[in-house]
């Protein structure tokens, strides 16, 4: 059996010193001296902090210390005894170790914001059934009803009837009939301005404005069209309400009774961040329809010049509104825009 540690015991009453042996055994500190034996549970011991040199001091519980006046000696025995430093001791220690523990807070809190909240929320939503989808568009539907944010559309039947037929026939081009979105065009007079959205469960929404916008320009609408299929065959609308739930939810826990008045301000930023994600994917959906049905995607660029003089005009009646695929003023539209671009000399050239 290894020597024990010499130090000197105080028993919390008198002045008196105690030489005695220090022993770690089964988790039980022995404190053996001059008519004195002693077992102490380890964990209910109070430690010294390691410092860079001086006595050592432990408290037992009672009122009792040890003292020893050589901390190398000591923290040799401690650490031959697996009395290791705590984390959290080691790290107040150590600045450069406090600083990398904030940091790393920090990286692990934006990973989670970045990629956790994400893919949690694509899990979620793989776990939902799609039924519950349509269920979900119904209830945005009869809000965005209910806030006069949609109204019934001033646009002809006819029109409309022109672009459903239109867009199902190149969406029969683009996909074989048992990968075939199903398809639910609904039109609307709206505050949105020009826009075209996605519902959960697939119902697309085309403003009045959009149609106008694109009267004399049905290549670019059947683009618009299939960019708003891509978020649907994805569930991003779906995607997007959970990443917003939880996000809420997080806010929610770390800011506590504010969370009412905090929770939507990440979950706006949340949103605002992914939805760059997935306008690409829904993006890459629409130079496959355009494709398929032999159009430059290049034509994309007129919906963007469009929306941004549309956006310009409005900015002026200032009652402006950035929503869905109109994110005219969004400096991501350029992005999107060189994309489309470069989709068409792709094109070009594999041909
Ligand atoms: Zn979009």
């Amino acid at each position: 059996m290894p020597p024990g540690l010499e130090a000197d015991y105080f028993d919390g009453r008198s002045a008196r010193a105690i030489r005695v042996s220090l022993r770690v055994e089964n988790g039980m500190l022995r404190i053996v001296g001059d008519a004195l034996d002693l077992s102490v549970p380890v964990a209910s011991i109070d430690w010294p902090e390691r410092r860079s040199r001086g006595v050592r001091m432990a408290h037992l519980k009672g009122g009792g210390s040890l003292h020893c006046s050589s901390g190398v000696a000591w923290d040799a025995w401690a650490r031959d005894q697996g009395l290791g430093d705590s984390l959290v001791v080691r790290a107040q220690q150590s600045w450069r170790l406090a600083v990398g523990a904030i940091a790393a807070l920090i990286a692990v809190c934006a990973a989670f914001y970045l990629w956790g909240v994400p893919v949690a929320a694509r899990v979620i939503v793989r776990l939902v059934p799609p039924g519950v989808d349509a269920r979900v568009g119904e209830i945005v539907l009869d809000t965005l009803r209910d806030q006069e944010i949609v109204a019934p559309s001033a646009i002809e039947w006819e029109q409309q009837e022109r672009i459903r037929t239109a867009f199902a026939a190149a969406v029969g081009r683009t996909w074989p009939p048992g990968d075939r979105p199903a398809l639910h065009l609904r039109f609307y007079e709206s505050a949105l301005g020009a826009n075209a959205l996605a519902l959960p469960g697939g119902t697309i929404i085309v403003t009045d404005d959009m149609v106008r916008l694109l009267a004399d320009r049905e290549d670019v609408m059947l683009g618009v069209l299939a960019h708003e299929i891509g978020h649907v065959r994805e569930r991003h609308s779906m995607r997007a309400l959970v990443q917003v739930s939880l996000l809420g939810a997080v806010a929610g826990l770390a800011y506590g009774d504010y969370s009412a008045v905090l929770a939507g301000v990440p979950a706006v930023l949340g949103q605002m961040a992914y939805s760059r994600d997935f306008e690409r994917r829904a993006d890459d959906e629409s130079i496959r329809l355009l494709r398929a049905n032999g159009i430059s995607p290049e034509v994309m660029a007129m919906l963007f010049q469009r929306l941004q003089a549309e956006s310009h005009r409005r900015a002026k009646e200032a009652k402006h509104f950035d929503l869905g695929i109109a994110l005219a003023s969004h400096p991501a539209d350029e992005e999107r825009m060189r994309r489309f671009q470069a989709a068409a000399h792709e094109g070009s050239m594999a041909r």
